[in-house]
């Protein structure tokens, strides 16, 4: 019985934290501008398709800053309806547990003091809701009620999971891709 041997088994690249697939494709600093392409690449689907369809009396703003009193906001999209305003944030958390729950429940709460700001400025309703995409194409069934709160109908939303869902496994693999081939 020795001592056991010491691999080294933190990240190859940032040597900050052990190199397990949640840190490489979700928050390894050397891969960021990799894990935000994924991030954008969905949100282009998101927002050319909501682009398309929206209520000609609508207006949809992408990546707006927000002044409140709780400080700056700059959710991915605004979306201004004649009777609400839905603040919409994407993001593409790694499943398991309840990771994709929390990306939820953590973004509502984070767009909170914003969405109480909406309200009171344009006295009218406002929502935040969001898109979670898991890294490895999970879907959240509560994004088709984001979809409807951007008027895009039914049909459209299926073929949009679909791309997305693409979009999100093509991001994480072309970030485990380079994080290996960089080593
Ligand atoms: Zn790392």
């Amino acid at each position: 019985m020795g001592k056991g041997l010491k691999l080294p088994l933190n990240c190859r690249r940032c040597h900050s934290a052990p190199e397990t697939l949640a840190h490489v494709m979700g928050t390894c600093s050397k891969n960021n501008g990799l894990i935000n392409q994924r991030h954008n690449q969905v949100l282009d689907l998101v927002k050319k398709t909501a682009g398309r369809q929206k209520d000609p009396k609508a207006n949809l703003q992408i990546e707006p800053t927000i002044k409140t009193a709780s400080g700056n906001f700059r959710p991915d999209l605004l979306y201004v309806t004649e009777k609400e305003i839905h603040v919409i944030d994407v993001t593409c958390p790694i499943e398991g547990g309840q990771n994709m729950q929390d990306s939820r429940t953590g973004k509502l709460q984070k767009y909170e003091p914003l969405r109480q700001h909406l309200e009171e400025t344009h006295g009218k309703k406002a929502t935040v809701q969001t898109i979670v995409i898991g890294m490895l194409g999970a879907w959240d069934p509560e994004n088709f009620t984001t979809l409807t709160s951007l008027d895009i109908p039914r049909h459209r939303q299926v073929t949009l999971a679909r791309r997305s869902i693409e979009a999100s496994i093509d991001g994480t693999r072309r970030i485990y891709a380079t994080h290996v081939r960089k080593a």
